[in-house]
């Protein structure tokens, strides 16, 4: 999806917008209709950071989720182990 970085010249704001067919270049701020796009290799820069931190969070989900699974195996050797007592 097209989403463009902008900066309000009125105000300052500076803001990402989603840009379809029917969208209103407008500042969510002031309403101003006076944008700046941004440079797209920023956006890229940060779509790339937002990928790696997103790259981190799913390796420490699946960490966990081991961690979880380890411990459920624990708890089943566990349970085997009292029931052949
Ligand atoms: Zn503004």
């Amino acid at each position: 999806m097209p989403i463009y970085d902008y900066a309000c010249r009125r105000c300052g704001e500076m803001f990402e917008l989603l840009v379809l067919k029917n969208t209103v270049l407008e500042c969510p701020s002031c309403h101003g209709k006076d944008l700046e796009q941004q440079l797209v290799t920023d956006f890229a820069v940060s779509s790339e950071s937002t990928r790696q931190s997103h790259l981190q969070k799913a390796r420490e989900r699946h960490k966990n989720s081991k961690d979880v699974k380890d411990k459920r195996v624990a708890e089943a050797e566990e349970i085997r182990e009292h029931a052949q007592e």
